[in-house]
């Protein structure tokens, strides 16, 4: 049930936004109420340009982390719809910043939408009504990082520009953007930042010496299930004890040859211990990310089969977000302060379901192009989360609420324990459905049809009377003499109570294998 009404949504509104979502957007764009008008504090915003000398994605130009830091701080002091906060020392002893950024009429109550946010993840002592009238009062709280990985250097450099465009950004979709959605950019890898920002800069190359983070080298994106590192820590204490994201965006680098960017979805198979809302949401967002390049006429979005990537791996800045119910996006983007080229590939020179807007080979291609793709799939998540912006608070709290439900039973295992009477129900429905499998099986294997009697009536009231028929049920029967059938591991098998029919027709079953089946003890 609860899996039907979650694909109802998704499909209702993959139609919606990824069907008609270029036209939707327009139409938005151009006939949208205006949202309230944001305000800077002194009239002029200082451009990247005017800090450096350089715009964002120049060619042969990184900013460090020390230049990110007081461009941050110096549009702090010039707007009022962005605020940076240290969210604790890096390996190396620097703050590291996360931007805060939203209208100021959401920073007035900034812990209140903080409060509504966690609250609405944990579902603890809320009811469903209390959870709507949360989700219909909250903003959405997205996550932003870059940098991760430093020597991918288009991620941290990519959070300069986008920060820049939504503090200085004065179109209808930027400031409908400011007053649904509270944005936390952070980089992800300060130190690494700094040392290959300024090794490229002296050097022009990125043959840096040493690794890029203090410990753990360029792998600093395994360690986000153990937090080891203080970056990570860092990390996990915003996003899992104090904002609670609904998406988390994790930009890295490189893309595919022969493409620009990869996005979800992720090819298979997914995490299916997610909740199922998780992998459902996150090829709905990547496809909107693709939608939103077609519309600007940016090829060479690819998912899927476009990549290796998937969602199997636990450890993560993005797939430990998954376990916590919160999206969490990657994308893979081509990009170097050297000018590079996109190759002709025969991999991506056809269409297809991975590929729909195929890229034609560039022989060069600059840092600022891989810099407008990044924007531009920032700018989709956050269309999302301001498009969607209840559904998303709404839908954390039904994950929350759905997990401690299913943590506190067992609700999917048949082996009888918590739940008699779903087990036996389950049973029930493996003997009829195995019966015409072992009809056929018989004259191949010499097994007997399985017994398709009901499991024997419960005498007695209660949950331990209950799981002790359930357990007589499932056992298996066996001969009382003879050799016996081969062991079969699987515990339908045992379930269905299927038997030999003859002894000739079993292999040598000894004394350790029995010891090992599923009736022995
Ligand atoms: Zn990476």
């Amino acid at each position: 049930m609860r899996t039907f009404r979650h694909s109802i949504f998704a499909a209702a509104a993959l139609a919606a936004v990824v069907g008609g979502g270029v036209l939707l957007r327009a139409q938005t764009r151009t006939t949208g109420a205006p949202a309230a008008p944001q305000s800077t504090a002194a009239g002029h915003l200082t451009s990247p340009k005017e800090a450096w000398g350089h715009n964002v994605g120049d060619d042969y130009f990184l900013a460090d982390y020390t230049q990110l830091g007081a461009y941050w701080h110096q549009l702090e002091k010039e707007s009022n719809r962005i605020h940076i906060k240290s969210i604790g020392k890096t390996a190396e002893g620097r703050d590291q910043w996360m931007a805060v950024i939203t209208s100021p009429q959401n920073y007035a109550k900034l812990d209140h939408y903080r409060d509504i946010s966690a609250r609405l993840s944990t579902a603890e002592g809320l009811t469903e009504a209390q959870a709507k009238a949360l989700a219909a009062e909250g903003k959405a709280v997205v996550w932003i990082d870059g940098g991760l990985h430093a020597s991918e250097t288009l991620g941290a450099q990519q959070l300069l520009e986008t920060v820049w465009q939504l503090v200085s950004g004065t179109d209808a979709e930027t400031q409908r953007l400011l007053n649904d959605v509270i944005i936390l950019c952070v980089p992800a890898n300060p130190d690494g930042m700094e040392l290959v920002s300024d090794w490229y800069m002296k050097h022009g190359n990125m043959n840096v010496p040493r690794l890029w983070n203090h410990y753990a080298g360029h792998d600093d994106n395994r360690d986000s299930f153990m937090n080891a590192l203080p970056e990570t820590t860092n990390v996990s204490n915003v996003m899992y004890r104090e904002w609670y994201p609904q998406i988390m965006y994790n930009h890295h680098q490189s893309g595919p040859q022969g493409a620009v960017m990869f996005a979800p979805p992720f090819r298979d198979p997914f995490n299916y211990f997610f909740h199922p809302e998780i992998p459902a949401d996150i090829d709905l967002i990547g496809s909107i990310i693709a939608t939103r390049a077609i519309e600007e006429g940016k090829p060479g979005v690819v998912n899927r089969k476009g990549q290796n990537y998937s969602t199997w791996w636990n450890g993560g800045f993005r797939t430990t977000a998954y376990f916590h119910n919160q999206i969490g996006i990657l994308t893979e983007t081509i990009g170097s302060p050297d000018p590079q080229s996109v190759p002709f590939t025969t991999r991506f020179s056809i269409g297809d379901s991975s590929d729909w807007y195929p890229i034609a080979p560039h022989e060069v291609w600059h840092y600022r192009q891989s810099i407008d793709y990044s924007v531009t799939a920032n700018k989709a998540v956050l269309d999302f989360a301001s498009r969607f912006r209840e559904q998303l608070l709404i839908r954390m709290y039904e994950m929350a609420r759905d997990e401690i439900k299913w943590g506190s039973e067992d609700h999917w295992t048949f082996t009888p324990h918590r739940r008699p009477e779903s087990a036996r129900r389950f049973i029930r429905t493996i003997r009829s459905s195995c019966r015409p499998r072992a009809r056929r099986s018989r004259t191949a294997a010499g097994i007997r049809p399985c017994r398709t009697t009901a499991a024997p009536p419960v005498r007695a009231a209660g949950a331990r009377a209950a799981a002790v028929a359930a357990a007589g049920a499932a056992a298996p029967v066996r001969p009382r003499s003879g050799p016996r059938s081969p062991p079969r591991s699987c515990a339908i098998r045992a379930a269905t109570s299927c038997r030999p029919t003859s002894p000739t027709s079993a292999a040598p079953w000894t004394s350790s294998t029995r010891s090992s089946s599923p009736a022995s003890p």
